[in-house]
């Protein structure tokens, strides 16, 4: 549930129902919106839900209350209207505009970063990837340079601009890697490694969480739930291709998960069609795609020489390829901009989300 506290609510009466919610052993989540403060109540309710309800309701400076109805709360469109907008340096997630995710998928040497960094950065990416820590299938495959390569991922972020995105895969690792990199990338297989989850949800810095490739638009939710609920409100998903019975392509890209999220969540969408598709002829057509849908960005694998590369070769797009995809994809964003916000998620007329359930004072 949450509170909608009346616009006139003093700071007193805002503070009287957080310390009334953790009287009741549940956790408050309060939330700024354009009018008036919204406070999430979580935690588990059981049966004295309405009793709970009627109490709040009753409260000082308390306007309405609202149960959520689903199960991921903070993270829903019911309790948090407005798009998540994710400021990191320059580059602003979920505003609109298009977010450009681009660079190699390991980082191989200080070389190849900084070549594919500088093509990237002349060609519009708003911020550059890099694998250090990668999860490789095969434990006899290149496995990443590690710390050296969040070296190589700072000097490529002071010589571009361009803040830089990377994957943690322990938690013991989060604390180095958010000294280096900018954006923090949980992978695929990671997706519901909740104590991984719990570490990046205190970290200051914005998480990517990439969907399981098995798991349900719910579950990959519930993922981002445990993120913000341990105090990292700066989530981005990124679709990146589920498994299924097709092996044409290395992974089934699931487009309709795009205006889904937007319907479901306020979490900006990234999509990646270089692990959903492993074939590099395909990814501009699904970025395309993507894009069309209403995604808030694109991440791609981009290497100078990707015959050579050391992992995802088939995938990873030339300097080149990369330069055409970035002409093709910004009228696209440019068309279709705004396209798919659905009018039911503008919220009620409190300003404040729509489930109109609520438990009134007035
Ligand atoms: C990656 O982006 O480097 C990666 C390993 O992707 P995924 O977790 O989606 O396989
Ligand atoms: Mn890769």
């Amino acid at each position: 549930m949450f509170v909608v506290m009346a616009r006139t609510a003093s700071e007193a009466e805002i503070l009287g129902v957080k310390s009334h919610i953790l009287a009741e052993g549940m956790t408050p989540f309060d939330h700024e919106g354009s009018e008036r403060t919204v406070i999430a109540v979580v935690g588990e309710v059981g049966p004295r839900k309405q009793e709970l309800m009627s109490r709040l309701s009753g409260l000082p400076g308390v306007e309405q209350v609202t149960p959520i109805s689903r199960p991921f709360k903070l993270t829903s469109r019911e309790f948090h209207p407005e798009d998540t907008v994710i400021r990191v340096l320059d580059a602003v997630i979920g505003d609109g505009g298009l977010t450009m995710m681009a660079g190699p998928c390991s980082v191989e040497t200080r070389d190849q970063l900084m070549e594919t960094a500088d093509a990237v950065a002349a060609a519009g990416a708003t911020i550059l990837r890099g694998g250090a820590f990668k999860p490789r299938t095969s434990p006899y495959s290149f496995q990443g340079l590690g710390v050296e390569a969040l070296r190589y991922l700072a000097e490529a972020r002071d010589r571009t601009g361009l803040p830089v995105i990377t994957e943690v895969m322990e938690p013991n690792q989060v604390d180095i890697i958010a000294e280096y990199a900018d954006i923090v990338q949980i992978g695929t297989r990671n997706m519901q490694n909740y104590s991984l989850l719990n570490a990046v949800g205190r970290v200051a810095r914005p998480v990517m969480l990439k969907r399981g490739y098995g798991a349900t638009i719910e579950e990959w939710l519930m993922a981002a739930e445990y993120i913000v609920s341990s105090g990292n409100p700066n989530v981005i998903l990124c679709e990146r291709g589920i498994r299924t019975f097709e092996t044409y392509t290395r992974n089934t890209l699931d487009l309709s998960a795009v205006p889904l999220l937007h319907h479901l969540t306020h979490l900006p969408v990234i999509v990646d069609p270089s692990h959903a598709t492993g074939k590099r002829w395909l990814v501009k057509p699904l970025a395309i795609g993507a894009v069309a849908v209403g995604a808030d960005g694109v991440m791609v694998e981009v290497h100078p020489d990707p015959d050579a590369a050391l992992s995802d070769a088939e995938q990873q797009l030339t300097l080149d390829q990369f330069r055409e995809l970035m002409t093709e994809l910004v009228p696209v964003k440019e068309h279709t901009r705004g396209l798919h916000r659905d009018p039911v998620l503008a919220g009620s007329e409190l300003g404040i989300g729509g489930s109109g359930a609520g438990l009134s004072k007035h």
